[in-house]
């Protein structure tokens, strides 16, 4: 069967077609606040339906009611109590089958990525916020129905703003905007700085300051490895919880690989309770990298054929 798989963040949407697990088209469509919601999702499908499709999935970064497809909040989407399931349904005729995007993305990655075959694992993803899915047993642990929300767990009293309305949240301190914040006030206070002449003008992004870290510039590369000790320390306090035996780190901003990945592990290992008794879990970047979400929604929309139809 062909699926549609949507994932909504921030600041963009992935739409693929999966047939047969297979990849066959992939988009990627800028978003932004102005946009309703379900705008957004409605132009992410129009961008790969073919026709050929039998049911659609979507990922939507923030608290999802599974059971009836409601987007209840985010803090990086508009609208509240958004009845997903029933507009898309409705407008497209076709199943559908709703998630939070971390779920979705880790759902893709223990079918068909890099957490195949692991029992305990946990995914964090790095954009415009921390997005989180937790695995026990190889099922996808939900609590009462938003677990995993730890980019709002408060690592400092005080501290900066978060898009919840709340201060000092993790997602503040390692995040694409993070970075980005952390890369303007460099920028800001030494414009004849080598990063003001790499990054130039423009709109900065997460994404950009790891490129420049990645070309050789070492004030960005100093900047990457902060947010990346900013995860780790995050990690460690995850393991704390979970003990698991795989952390997945994907998102925009979790793929870009080692420049994130390798401050992290060494915090992680640094800081674990126990020391060098103990092996610190395994720390990967998700193999399906950003589209992630987007695999799972309609991977998860291929196993729930008929639910929440019309
Ligand atoms: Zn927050």
């Amino acid at each position: 069967m062909t699926t549609i798989g949507i994932d909504l963040g921030g600041t963009k949407a992935f739409a693929v077609r999966v047939e047969g697990g297979q990849v066959l088209a992939t988009e990627r469509i800028a978003f932004d606040r102005s946009m309703a919601t379900l705008d957004a999702i409605y132009a992410a499908i129009e961008a790969v339906a073919d026709g050929s499709e039998t049911a659609i999935g979507v990922g939507v970064a923030g608290l999802v009611r599974t059971s009836d497809g409601v987007l209840v909040w985010g803090p990086h989407v508009p609208g509240s109590q958004v009845p997903v399931a029933r507009s898309v349904a409705a407008r497209f005729d076709l199943p559908v089958v709703v998630d939070n995007d971390a779920n979705a993305a880790l759902h893709a990655e223990l079918q068909s990525g890099v957490a195949i075959g692991y029992s305990n694992v946990l995914l964090v993803t790095l954009g415009t916020g921390i997005g989180g899915a937790i695995a026990i047993d190889g099922q996808i642990y939900r609590g009462a129905g938003f677990a995993g929300e730890w980019g709002h767990v408060r690592i400092e009293g005080g501290g900066l703003l978060c898009d919840c309305g709340r201060r000092g949240c993790w997602e503040t301190r390692a995040s694409g905007p993070a970075l980005a914040r952390l890369a303007r006030d460099v920028v800001t206070a030494n414009p004849d700085s080598s990063l003001a002449r790499v990054l130039g003008a423009g709109y900065l992004t997460g994404e950009s300051v790891v490129a420049a870290a990645d070309s050789g510039d070492e004030t960005a590369r100093a900047l990457v490895t902060e947010v990346g000790r900013s995860l780790g320390q995050g990690l460690a306090d995850l393991t704390a919880i979970f003990d698991p035996d795989l952390i997945v780190v994907g998102g925009g901003l979790g793929s870009v690989g080692e420049s994130i990945i390798g401050p992290a592990r060494r915090v992680l290992a640094d800081s674990l309770h126990g020391g060098s008794l103990r092996v610190p879990p395994t720390v990967q970047v998700a193999m399906l990298g950003p589209a992630a979400g987007a695999v799972g929604a309609a991977l998860l929309a291929e196993g729930e054929p008929s639910e929440h139809h019309g």
